[in-house]
């Protein structure tokens, strides 16, 4: 099914801390599909669970079309790159905005699969940015925060 997107720098969804999902169950399993299919639907890099209105730490990445989504369950950065990439991103849920977002380029994330089981992955370019662009979603931060003010 695919979902709604919420959207608006001040939807409360948007800006809470989202909760950590303690049993992968089915509810959370469709829940899964259903971002998935509706990142797919929308053209989306991304996909926060609180984008489609459940404030979750589950996010969906799909930097490349023809590849499997990566699916990650209460994801953590780990590690951090020194060397730092300017690029601009766009949201889901700030339609209308593109903001340029400095971020390390390399990134060691671990989080859950879908079928429970601990990942570490190693990210960089593209893959890193976005994986960092959607656990901000998870914290209540957007894009529009990361405009630097000169
Ligand atoms: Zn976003």
């Amino acid at each position: 099914m695919i979902l709604s997107i919420q959207t608006g720098q001040n939807n409360p969804i948007l800006r809470q801390k989202s909760k950590k999902v303690k049993e992968i169950n089915p509810i959370i399993k469709q829940l899964i599909l259903d971002m998935v299919e509706t990142l797919k639907a929308k053209n989306g890099l991304g996909l926060a669970a609180p984008q489609v209105g459940q404030s979750l730490r589950i996010i969906v990445v799909q930097p490349e079309p023809d590849k499997e989504a990566l699916i990650l369950i209460n994801p953590q950065i780990k590690k951090t790159s020194p060397e730092k990439e300017i690029m601009e991103e766009g949201c889901l849920s700030l339609p209308d905005i593109s903001v340029t977002v400095e971020r390390p380029v390399k990134i060691t994330v671990q989080g859950l699969t879908p079928d429970g089981q601990p990942v570490k992955i190693e990210a960089k370019g593209l893959l890193a940015r976005v994986i960092q662009h959607e656990i901000e979603h998870l914290d209540g931060i957007l894009i529009i925060d990361k405009i630097k003010s000169s």
